[in-house]
């Protein structure tokens, strides 16, 4: 397994490459969810490459930077046991060396929900994606739904920039109780940990009442909101019902719709997704 941590040396490795190149962007603190996009990423292309970069560009101040998880020592570990070309982990200074002033900005998926929460988000994302996508010059990349927002941003950013590299999305993760498997996860308590279930748990009620026939998009966030509500350690952020492909609010589900959930559990805010389909 080859590490590299300078764009030069990079660009230098990337040369001799021929043949396809998947690439998995992550913040590291490595868990099953970046796993299942390695493992996609080996089996789709011929070369694979992680990176490892805790981005500081989509986070705002008054955001969880500082008690990001953290743990290269494991991250290595973990990766070990896949055909992994290179691990590139570039210093702050490499990705934003002392007067770096150009930032990258999609103006409409990235506006909403996580956008609304989180001002620099998908402006730190997508810029820190371009770049990567500049020096990695991957064929492919792999991203989780379980950012369903962030997988739009990347394709709209990638389709309106011509950019050539194809993203391939892949499932999410979940624990055995539901809960997606997030690096922010090992920041919970014990007992934090057992309310957070009731994110999963609140996704799958909007799946049941749709099932039982329910369209009306308020009905179903505010069951949602109750049982959210209904646990200790739990402030809900948002609850969204909307068009998967543009984010726009539903009222009324009359065909497939994404709903999305941010909550905080304790300091930590979590987020989640599930589709509903018009077949359900
Ligand atoms: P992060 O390190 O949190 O920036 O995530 C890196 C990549 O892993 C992103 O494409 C995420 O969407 C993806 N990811 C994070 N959690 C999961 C999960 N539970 N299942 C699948 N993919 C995930």
């Amino acid at each position: 397994m080859n590490t590299i941590n300078t764009i030069h040396n990079f660009r230098t490795w990337r040369k001799e490459i021929t043949g396809s190149l998947g690439f998995v962007p992550t913040m590291g603190s490595l868990h099953d969810g970046h796993l299942s996009l390695v493992a996609e990423a080996n089996k789709l292309c011929t070369h694979t490459v992680v990176s490892i970069y805790l981005n500081p560009a989509q986070f705002t101040p008054d955001e969880d930077l500082a008690t990001y998880p953290q743990n290269l020592k494991h991250d290595l570990k973990v990766l070990s046991q896949f055909q992994i070309n290179t691990i590139f982990i570039p210093t702050d200074s490499e990705m934003y060396p002392r007067g770096y002033s150009t930032y990258m900005q999609e103006t409409q998926l990235s506006t909403v929900l996580e956008g609304r929460s989180r001002p620099l988000f998908f402006q730190g994302v997508a810029t820190v994606v371009a770049k990567f996508f500049n020096i990695v010059r991957p064929t492919h990349a792999f991203f989780g739904e379980k950012d369903a927002q962030q997988c739009l941003v990347i394709e709209k950013m990638v389709s309106d920039l011509n950019i050539r590299t194809g993203i391939l999305k892949v499932p999410t993760v979940r624990d055995a109780d539901g809960l997606a498997v997030s690096s922010r996860n090992l920041n919970l308590s014990k007992s934090e940990r057992d309310s957070a279930t009731i994110i999963y748990k609140s996704l799958f009620l909007a799946r049941k009442l749709h099932s039982e026939g329910i369209k009306n998009a308020n009905f179903i966030k505010k069951a949602m909101s109750e049982l959210i509500r209904s646990v200790p350690f739990t402030k809900q952020d948002y609850i969204s019902i909307s068009e998967p492909s543009n984010l726009k609010e539903l009222d009324l589900i009359e065909c497939d719709a994404l709903v999305s959930v941010a909550v905080f559990v304790g300091k930590t805010r979590l987020i989640d997704n599930i589709y509903l389909n018009s077949t359900d």
